[in-house]
């Protein structure tokens, strides 16, 4: 049979007085009245209210709880660890167009009925604006199911084998035996439908953590699921203690993959708390992570000033610096310095700041008081270091929202600890260098633990080809001429190296790899 022609999901702009903006608003309206939401578990099919409740709040105004959710608990994770298993022989037996079209109507539910909805919840709960909610929530929502389809089609085709007289050869592309662990992060809506979505097209079941900054929108996320009808048990939804239900999975036997996307810290130790238990495990686990970042701008004399420029504050501030992707250092020749910084002081000036549901704002707020507390202290650094200087921005307020305004440091020390540590804020820090010392830049540049994304902006292509060599290990994604951020599934397959993961690349086939256990049958006749 033929797929669906599978396409990016088109963007929208909810412009004012459409019906795109009104529907968008409508839904804004209706969680904002009926706030707090209250999100049980789910589990085996079962909503479960178990009384233990947590609390997400807007963090534009973070006195309102925007959702309680009832956390999961040892009990409830057993259950969701058995009813899992249960339905794991018959769920993998299902053909993969059966697969295939839950996903595709998700993606469809996701599109049409429950666009706004999740636009909604994205917005109120993990301060994005529309725009940022639009490319996440709603397009690489819809385009991780659809191309996973895709690419799940294309991977069963693939016949890796020669056939001899009397001899057929074939390999099955089985899903992994146990189950997968899901564990989400508050940045992107998208990645708790990809994390739990691509290895349950597999025929694999899933356990899904998600973040507490992000309960509400995951929740809708499992709603589409539900209507889709995907079978009670293929994804059970556990928010709740990371720390406790996390201890209590990797101690079971069952366990056979960590689907990870959040801290470098928190990934270096759950793979060790694996490590620890190994013995434990009937299989080795998969392991694949999307962690922290670093991600450097490196302007060579030949860029075109304006683009740079726009590019590093796009890169730099959209989504308040919170994506994993974000610019957080830039790397200027001395003799574009003057103009690169008229035009970014221009471009910052016009930056405007505030709650997400007023739809002039570029930035809204970062997620939570812990990380409007770590923002602060680098910033606080900042001023008393004697190499660096903040040219804008540098102040902060969290008396109605955790407002932080995207702030601009020049450093003289290319290692100095803005330039080098991942700050996760509307922090990026400029360090100004000889023209003459290009390639010597682009060791600088190269010289980080982390490998997530980075841009070269040049127009002459030798230096466009010097950096594309000297950088080959600097980032799993490479742009030329192109913010770091705002990978399209499909276009730009994601994901980086050294301490910012396992590079397996969300939004390709690489990464459906991961999540099967390939079986080699030979037949004879
Ligand atoms: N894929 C996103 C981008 O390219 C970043 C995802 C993340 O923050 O983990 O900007």
């Amino acid at each position: 049979f033929r797929l669906p022609d599978i396409k990016n999901e088109p963007m929208r702009n909810y412009p004012p007085g459409s019906e795109d903006r009104a529907k968008l608003q409508a839904a804004l309206k209706e969680f904002k009245n009926k706030a707090p939401i209250e999100i049980p578990v789910f589990v085996n099919g079962k909503e479960i209210y178990t009384n233990k409740i947590a609390e997400q709040r807007n963090p534009s105004e973070h006195a309102t709880v925007i959702a309680k959710f009832h956390e999961a608990d040892s009990s409830i994770v057993e259950q969701a660890i058995k009813g899992a298993l249960d339905i794991k022989p018959i769920w993998e037996s299902y053909p993969l167009a059966d697969r295939s079209a839950i996903f595709l109507k998700a993606a469809d539910l996701a599109a049409t009925k429950y666009r706004y909805k999740l636009l909604a919840a994205t917005m109120l709960g993990q301060g994005k604006t529309t725009w940022q909610a639009e490319i996440d929530a709603a397009a690489e929502t819809i385009d991780f199911w659809r191309f996973n389809v895709k690419y799940a089609h294309k991977m069963y085709q693939q016949q890796p084998t020669e056939n001899s007289p009397g001899v057929w050869n074939r390999v099955e592309y089985r899903p992994l035996e146990g189950f997968v662990y899901a564990v989400t992060p508050f940045n992107f809506t998208a990645i708790a439908g990809n994390l739990t979505g691509a290895p349950a097209l597999l025929g694999n079941v899933v356990l899904h953590k998600p973040s507490s900054g992000s309960v509400l929108s995951n929740w809708v996320i499992m709603e589409i699921f539900r209507e889709a009808g995907l079978p009670d048990g293929v994804i059970q939804f556990i928010p709740g203690s990371a720390q406790e239900i996390t201890d209590q999975i990797l101690k079971s036997p069952d366990f056979a993959s960590l689907h990870f996307t959040g801290s470098t810290t928190v990934f270096r130790k759950l793979w060790k708390d694996i490590g620890n238990n190994i013995e434990n495990y009937k299989s080795y686990p998969r392991i694949v992570g999307e962690t922290g970042g670093k991600n450097f701008h490196v302007i060579h004399e030949s860029a075109n000033v304006t683009n740079a420029v726009n590019q590093t504050i796009r890169g730099a501030f959209e989504y308040q610096g919170q994506k994993c992707s974000a610019c957080s250092r830039a790397y200027v020749p001395d003799s574009l310095w003057e103009k690169f910084r008229n035009e970014l002081l221009k471009e910052h000036a016009k930056i405007k700041i505030g709650p997400v549901d007023d739809f002039s704002n570029f930035m809204g707020p970062v997620i939570n008081s812990n990380s409007f507390v770590k923002i602060k202290s680098y910033i606080e650094w900042v001023k008393e270091d004697g190499d660096s200087e903040i040219i804008a921005g540098g102040n902060y307020d969290d008396s109605k929202g955790y407002f932080v305004s995207p702030t601009i440091v020049v450093t003289k020390n290319p290692k100095s600890k803005t330039i080098v540590e991942e700050i996760f804020g509307p922090v990026l820090t400029i360090h100004v260098y000889k023209a003459d010392e290009f390639d010597q830049i682009l060791d600088i540049a190269n010289d980080s633990v982390y490998a997530l994304t980075g841009s070269i902006f040049a127009q002459e292509r030798s230096a466009v080809l010097l950096a594309h060599n000297k950088l080959r290990h600097a980032s799993g994604n490479f742009y030329i001429n192109d913010k770091s951020t705002g990978a399209i599934v499909g276009q730009q397959p994601f994901g980086g190296s050294r301490a910012s993961g396992t590079n397996d690349k969300a939004g390709s086939i690489n990464l459906l790899y991961r999540f099967t256990s390939m079986r080699t049958i030979k037949e004879n006749f």
